[in-house]
């Protein structure tokens, strides 16, 4: 097949749940991945293509998870041109820096930085026989060192964490001519993100233009909306 395939994390809502219609309908082959096999069902079966959306199960804090899901993509599609890591958890609010729960802080890392890292490993064989491969790790300004303060201590420590695992993947894969970005999609109104923030389709559009980037694209950036954002 020549259509660009494309694995999507935390794909049954919010912006996860976007970034797979708009790059169905650029015409990729989406692998939608949620923890619930149900609701990535759901979610694919509301998409209209012209790309295949194919919902797959995948807890991104289990190994086991990853294996089959690279088994799965090797056997069907025996190469992969996209990783959108987009899943996380713990925006907490409720926390302090002075005062945090490291229960709370451990729990985010499994899920915000070991999860897309060993994700990224465990299907690096296929993005290596890709074209044009792409990663993008969906992070957040809450984890720029340039602005950080007390607030939402295990959010924005794994999110600093995740830029850093986007930086050192983006030096070493550079020879592998794989392009690896973290991109912020702006204050958008999700589950997380509550009422307020921009509409999903803005925060998801700079997501796809990582995911889709030129061959002399940027890597081991940090972007929001296509611009620089500082470290
Ligand atoms: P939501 O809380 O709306 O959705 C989070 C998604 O992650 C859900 O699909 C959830 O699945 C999934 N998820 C959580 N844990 C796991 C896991 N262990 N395995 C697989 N999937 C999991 O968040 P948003 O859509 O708002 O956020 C998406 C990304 O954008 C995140 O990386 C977030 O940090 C980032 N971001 C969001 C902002 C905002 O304003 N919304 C601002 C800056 C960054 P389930 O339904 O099973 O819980």
């Amino acid at each position: 097949m020549t259509e660009p395939v494309a694995v999507v994390t935390g794909g049954n809502r919010g912006i996860g749940r976007e970034v797979g219609r708009q790059l169905a309908a650029r015409g990729h082959t989406v692998v939608l991945t949620a923890r619930d096999l149900a609701a990535a069902s759901s979610a694919a079966g509301g998409m209209a293509g012209p790309g295949a959306v194919v919902p797959f199960r995948l807890d991104v804090t289990s190994a086991d998870d990853a294996s089959a899901l690279a088994d799965f993509v090797r056997a069907e599609y025996g190469r992969l041109d996209v990783l959108v890591n987009n899943a996380a958890i713990h925006y907490d609010t409720w926390q302090r820096a002075a005062s945090a729960d490291l229960d709370v802080v451990r729990e985010a890392a499994e899920t915000n930085v070991y999860g897309p890292w060993r994700l990224a490993m465990t299907l690096l064989p296929l993005l290596r026989a890709s074209a044009h491969p792409r990663i993008v790790n969906v992070s957040s300004e809450g984890g720029s060192l340039a602005s950080m303060g007390g607030g939402t201590p295990a959010y924005s420590l794994t999110k600093a964490a995740l830029n850093a695992v986007t930086r050192m993947l983006a030096a070493e894969l550079r020879r592998d001519r794989i392009l690896v970005n973290s991109i912020c999609p702006g204050w958008v109104a999700t589950d997380m993100g509550g009422p307020g923030g921009r509409p999903v389709a803005d925060g998801a559009a700079g997501i796809v233009w990582a995911a889709t980037l030129p061959d002399d694209g940027p890597t081991g950036g940090f972007f929001r909306d296509a611009r620089p954002v500082p470290w």
